[in-house]
């Protein structure tokens, strides 16, 4: 499996898109990895998780080819992560399909909790974009293991804005399985429940360090909490020496630009995610 993050910033953006606080003002001057946009991630090319409101920049800055994506992850509707009506433009007008036969697309799946998925539903409903051949949407259960395209995705429950029912996922196929922490906290006994029983094993994990140096534990996580997951990951046997552990979701308010943040999460054990970092395993 191939993981690239297109989106690697918290909801503000990194810098913030209005601040001027001493660490935007260090990665504006730094530029480069420094620089980061709102969250989004692609799995082999063709499975896209999130869609935020910077997707139309990832496309035509980081090479992000909508035209290949074949289903679509929600992890919930905070807007960092959905922005629900830049999917009008794959309607026949807005986007043309010579390659297709009668030129007609296939309704493109959008995934989600019913909760998260409720702005998507109604843009569908009011726009037709299922009967053009647009999007459609499916709804996915917490701890209820279900095909999307040639992976088995399970949805485990986030600790994160809990009313908007947000999502984390598992993604495996053949011998890959991904853990994508995305947005959450420390995990709920229910979490850590399922994993002791049904014993995955993560070949790449995705933590939520939006806190980088603040003790952040409900709803996001940082760099502390990050490690205290990856020892108990280590402590289930879900996750062994060979599994990659990667920090994501970052916000100014961390204290961090990505060049100080790196040398302190390689000394325990972490890589560090920046806006098209590429994985394979
Ligand atoms: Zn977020
Ligand atoms: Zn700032
Ligand atoms: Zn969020």
């Amino acid at each position: 499996m191939k993981i690239k993050y297109y989106g690697t910033a918290a909801a503000e953006g990194f810098p913030g898109m209005f601040c001027s606080c001493e660490v935007c003002e260090k990665a504006r001057a730094l530029g480069g990895r420094n620089i980061r946009t709102r969250s989004q991630t692609l799995i082999d090319g063709k499975l896209l998780i999130d869609f935020s409101a910077d997707t139309y920049m990832h496309v035509i800055n980081y090479g992000l080819d909508l035209r290949k994506v074949e289903a679509v992850l929600i992890t919930h509707s905070h807007d960092d992560h959905l922005y629900p009506p830049d999917f009008l433009y794959r309607k026949p007008g807005y986007a043309y399909f010579p390659d297709l036969p009668d030129g007609k697309p296939t309704a493109v799946p959008i995934y989600s909790s019913h909760i998260t998925g409720e702005a998507v539903r109604h843009l569908i409903a009011d726009t037709e974009l299922d009967e053009c051949g647009a999007f459609r949407w499916e709804k996915l259960s917490p701890y209820k293991p279900a095909k999307v395209l040639d992976y088995t995705v399970t949805a485990l429950e986030a600790n994160h804005a809990k009313q908007l029912d947000p999502f984390i996922y598992i993604i495996q196929k053949g011998d890959s399985t991904l853990f994508y922490g995305h947005d959450s906290g420390y995990y709920s006994q229910r979490v850590w429940d399922y994993l002791e029983t049904a014993k995955p094993y993560f070949n790449f994990v995705s933590l939520d360090c939006t806190g980088i140096l603040q003790p952040y534990r409900d709803g996001h996580m940082g760099v502390e909490a990050c490690s205290d997951v990856r020892e108990r990951f280590l402590a289930l046997g879900v996750a062994d020496e060979k599994t990659v552990f990667c920090l994501h979701h970052f916000s100014h308010n961390g204290g961090l630009v990505h060049d100080d943040l790196v040398p302190l999460a390689h000394a325990q054990g972490f890589r560090v995610s920046y806006d098209t970092a590429e994985y394979e395993f």
